[in-house]
């Protein structure tokens, strides 16, 4: 699927798939070569309204850029008088967070490869000076193989929507986030301590009645182990080196893929079925 020039033409549009904030998501097959692929809809008048135009064009750009097995591959876009086609890999087991939904907890296999994935698609965006990633589990797809691909462009934090659906994004704020001071790569290990403790318990660790409550169990740390789900004390040792409140104290990706529960449990193929 190679092309300088694409437009509509190109595609024959199949079933719907879901809708965003700012358009719709349809399966497509590129004409030519049948590739399948998802196709994203977004309506201009609607970026106009919500001031997102340059935001859009640079997020597409470093999109555009990544190429690893666990960032959804943006592969090309194109735009008529009203709209702008995104063509992006088609992830067709959907949203991870439903499925946290529906077993309301991952086994230590299922958490550790997801875990170990985020690790190494985040390790290869730091990599390319791509930070600040924004890894909640409503922004994270399956491929048909189950494996995980971070599909959010940054700017799906601003749909108002799905900060509904997940009751507040704010779970996932490190302390220095909080605390309104500067922040670098380092929220992402943040992010990920609190992504394995979700997978693991079904729910993010600092959660409270209020947003006032959840912000100060986050800058105390407020860190606590249900007695079930049952999870290993190695788990529970990952999770404890990433909810940090000293950035420069958490584990590095590198060590994330070295730590004993990581290397005993997760799928080396990334696809997780159990
Ligand atoms: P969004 O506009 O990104 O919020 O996407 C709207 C809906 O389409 C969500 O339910 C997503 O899970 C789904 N979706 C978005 N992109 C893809 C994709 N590449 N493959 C499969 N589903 C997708």
């Amino acid at each position: 699927m190679k092309k300088d020039e694409w437009s509509l033409e190109d595609f024959e549009i199949g079933k719907f798939i879901g809708e965003g904030k700012f358009g719709k998501v349809y399966l497509a097959r590129e004409k030519q070569s049948g590739y399948v692929v998802a196709l994203k809809v977004i309506f201009k008048e609607k970026l106009e309204k919500y001031r997102f135009h340059a935001h859009l064009r640079r997020e597409i750009e470093i999109q555009h850029g990544l190429n690893h097995p666990n960032v959804l591959r943006l592969f090309a876009w194109f735009h008529d008088d009203s709209r702008i086609f995104l063509v992006l890999e088609y992830a067709a087991r959907g949203e991870l967070y439903k499925f946290l939904k529906d077993l309301h907890h991952f086994s230590e296999k299922r958490a550790a490869t997801y875990v170990s994935s985020l690790a190494g698609a985040l390790a290869y965006c730091h990599q390319k000076h791509v930070i600040h990633r924004d890894i909640k589990p409503e922004n994270l797809l399956l491929d048909v193989e189950g494996r995980l691909k971070i599909a959010d462009f940054g700017w799906a934090v601003q749909s108002n929507a799905k900060r509904h659906t997940m009751c507040g994004t704010i779970d996932y704020l490190a302390p220095e986030m909080v605390e309104k001071r500067e922040h670098d790569h380092a929220v992402d290990n943040w992010t990920l301590g609190i992504l394995c403790y979700e997978f693991l318990y079904g729910g993010p660790p600092f959660e409270a009645e209020d947003q006032y409550d959840t912000f100060r169990r986050i800058l105390k740390v407020d860190l606590k182990y249900p007695s079930t789900p049952r999870v290993s004390a190695e788990a529970k040792d990952l999770i404890s080196k990433l909810l940090v409140k000293d950035s420069s104290k958490r584990l590095s990706l590198q060590k994330i893929l070295e730590h004993p529960w990581i290397v005993k449990n997760a799928d080396p193929s990334g696809s997780c079925n159990e």
